[in-house]
């Protein structure tokens, strides 16, 4: 038996003294503890004491009336309440009558008293008579705890013994208070250093499978529990996938899916809010399928969000404590990993495609067909393709301590001399010549911009090697020129028998015959214009200045042209309309050039205007120049290709599949330019085209000849 226990009542003319005496010792005994435990036993058992109670218990209430702690002394035995216990003593029993009252109670007879029916804890001595006296902790009027005191007879606790018993409530509240307070701030230190010391150990890597085990491990050492696992969202099947466990008895495979919605981890997920089942087997929120995914046997989970920003990306699940219950501050700190746990997983995702992202990059540098070089801004070779080493036939080493001006001349009118145009992020593009190992010097076609690798800019060197084009335009190109230096003489012998036939055949008066031999005329005067153009391209390209400038006047060029063109036009009932100028000026030109530069833009107009399309030629003068024109109603051309179609072998796709070479527009802009003029289309697609030109008109002083 305790030394402080007695079953003995305080005399009457002691009670005064009595009190003073255990007030006394409250107070002294209140202040030498701090520890909320120790405190509520040490006043139990004064009170139990003073006034020979047989039980004890002092229960302390949370901001809300719920139970923090309690101490309960059955005869000098110190016992732990369950939380449910303590629950129902609450909701049902003599304590609770004195919280909802804030009123302290007298007992007299338990057997007969409402307050004390429906006490069930007390198993020893069911049914048996006792009497109890029972007191709130009030600090101000906030209210504590409650202490209850009983003894086993009836009747044996009277007026003073309730005194006293209000008196030591009245005494300790404020200590209690101060144990509760402090054994929070406590609790909060634990559980804000647990979370800080998982906080370093969940950020300290970026790897994905590193921070989730983590994760996991940090809850495992923070609740002591059989199992752990994590799963995230998968927000496109709406199912929550399982990541990573720790304790589980099955691996997470596959079929560790759970439906959002479904059991305790499912419902946390599309919930977003956290909860603890003390015991699975009486809450209905728990899906038995949670045991055979884990080949646990489930008892008692906690389970929270992982939330990032304010998103819910997965869930926590903590499963069978090993102490038997989840602390009430369990689920704070299971709360509080998930917050942590969302931001660091996020991190970590973003991180591996980062990764991801760079090794696909880093790939499609390397596997490029192209050779790629990266420079700095001196032109110091930095980094190299695996093609660069090839086509170079130097090592990668070798390369990178090399000028990018070793391997070719650089265009220095497009990029400048320091590179400085380069600085607009715009792509230049220019031809030269690669110089391998070997000195064998390659064609290549050189695409150069600036690139950023990790924030410092560099300069991104692309060499196409265009060996086979340039073969191919060498061999197109010797072809030409077999075909028309081959073919002029012969030619012009046919064009001039034909022409003394045509004299001798106009006095026959045979019109069958007459307009068949002009047929004949007009084909081969056609096939020598093209040989005639083709000449004048490798002339002009080669820069030769012109031969024979005679002055015309335009309208003469231009009706000449029209008159060899309408024939051809009449075939496909297309009609040709000229419009002179009113007020000309001569020209100084090689009439015949200029006659085709229109015979082309008319017979381009005819091709590639449907049937019965409407062209039109034209001229307008000033003093300094003479606009040609030839307008048709066709196709049209895209803007895109504007000037692209004056290049050479340059064919767009048409409706009707006309042949062509592709050279007739790029000799019409080289003859213009060989005149000092210009040359460009107007044309929408759908709308028709005009191709349009200008020459200088003749200065007068010159003194040429007019023709
Ligand atoms: P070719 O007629 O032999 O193809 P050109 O150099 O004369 O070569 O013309 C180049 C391209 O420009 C043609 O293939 C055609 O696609 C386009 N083109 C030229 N004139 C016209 C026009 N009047 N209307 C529509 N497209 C045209």
């Amino acid at each position: 038996m305790s030394p402080f226990l007695s079953s003995k009542k305080p005399p009457e003319p002691e009670a005064a003294r009595a009190s003073l005496e255990l007030l006394y010792d409250v107070s002294r005994e209140l202040t030498s503890a701090l520890e909320l435990r120790t405190v509520l036993q040490r006043v139990l058992f004064l009170s139990m004491k003073t006034v020979g109670a047989s039980t004890g218990t002092l229960i302390v209430l949370d901001d809300n009336y719920l139970p923090v702690e309690s101490a309960m002394i059955s005869g000098d035995v110190v016992t732990n309440q369950s939380t449910q216990r303590l629950r129902m003593t609450i909701e049902k029993g003599l304590a609770g009558w004195v919280i909802r009252n804030r009123q302290a109670a007298l007992i007299f007879d338990t057997s007969q008293d409402e307050r004390w029916v429906h006490q069930q804890y007390d198993e020893d001595s069911k049914n048996t008579p006792k009497s109890a006296v029972s007191a709130p902790l009030m600090v101000r009027d906030q209210l504590v705890g409650v202490i209850t005191l009983v003894h086993s007879q009836v009747h044996f606790f009277m007026q003073d013994h309730l005194a006293l018993v209000k008196a030591i409530a009245d005494q300790s509240g404020i200590a209690v208070l101060n144990a509760r307070l402090y054994a929070e701030s406590q609790h909060q230190a634990q559980l804000m250093k647990a979370l800080a010391e998982s906080a370093t150990a969940i950020t300290a890597t970026l790897k994905l499978d590193d921070v989730l085990q983590r994760i996991l491990a940090q809850i495992s050492r923070a609740l002591r529990v059989e199992a752990v696992s994590l799963g995230l969202i998968d927000h496109e099947k709406d199912e929550l996938v399982f990541h990573a466990a720790i304790g589980w008895k099955t691996l997470p495979d596959d079929k560790a899916r759970v439906r959002l919605g479904q059991g305790v981890a499912g419902w946390v997920a599309s919930d977003g809010h956290g909860m603890i089942i003390p015991d699975v087997h009486i809450d209905a929120c728990f899906d038995p399928e949670t045991d055979r995914r884990t080949g646990l046997k489930t008892h008692s989970i906690a389970c929270a969000p992982i939330r990032d920003a304010d998103q819910v990306i997965g869930v926590l699940e903590a499963i069978n404590p090993a102490d038997g219950g989840f602390e009430t501050d369990a689920l704070l700190m299971l709360t509080g990993i998930g917050s942590m746990a969302g931001t660091a997983i996020r991190h970590a995702q973003l991180f591996e495609r980062l990764q991801a992202a760079h090794k696909s990059y880093r790939d499609l540098f390397d596997d490029s067909i192209d050779p790629i070089f990266i420079t700095d801004w001196r032109g110091n070779i930095v980094q190299v393709n695996r093609r660069a080493v090839t086509i170079t036939d130097y090592s990668k080493e070798t390369l990178r301590g090399m000028s990018i001006f070793q391997l070719h001349a650089t265009d220095v009118d497009q990029l400048g001399a320091r590179f400085e145009k380069l600085a607009s992020n715009e792509t230049y593009s220019y031809e030269s010549l690669l110089r391998t190992r070997s000195k064998h010097d390659l064609p290549i076609e050189v695409h150069v911009n600036q690139v950023f690798l990790e924030g410092v800019s560099h300069i991104r060197w692309i060499f196409r090697d265009i060996t086979e084009r340039k073969n191919l335009d060498t061999l197109r190109e010797d072809l030409i020129a077999m075909i028309y230096h081959d073919m002029r003489a012969p030619l012009a012998n046919v064009v001039s028998s034909l022409d003394v036939l045509n004299t001798l055949l106009e006095t026959s008066g045979d019109s069958g015959l007459i307009s068949l031999l002009s047929i004949a005329l007009r084909s081969t005067e056609r096939i020598q214009r093209l040989i005639n153009s083709l000449l004048d391209i490798k002339r002009l390209e080669a820069g030769q200045p012109l031969g024979n400038r005679v002055l015309m006047m335009p309208n003469d060029l231009l009706n000449d042209a029209a008159e060899t063109v309408i024939p051809v036009a009449a075939n496909k009932q297309q009609t040709i309309t000229v419009s002179p100028a009113l007020r000309q000026f001569p020209v100084f030109v090689d009439g015949e050039m200029v006659r085709r530069v229109l015979i082309n833009l008319l017979e381009n107009a005819v091709k590639y205007t449907y049937t019965a399309g409407k062209i039109e030629v034209g001229c307008e003068c000033n003093e300094e120049w003479v606009k040609f024109w030839v307008q048709d109603n066709g196709p049209g051309i895209p803007a895109s290709e504007h000037e692209r179609v004056f290049d050479k072998f340059t064919r767009l796709p048409n409706k009707d599949s006309q042949k062509g070479l592709g050279l007739g527009l790029a000799y019409c802009k080289l003859a213009v330019q060989g005149h000092s003029g210009r040359i460009w289309v107007e044309s929408q697609p759908g709308t028709g085209s005009r191709f349009q030109f200008t020459l200088p008109t003749a200065q007068p002083e010159n003194g040429d000849e007019h023709v």
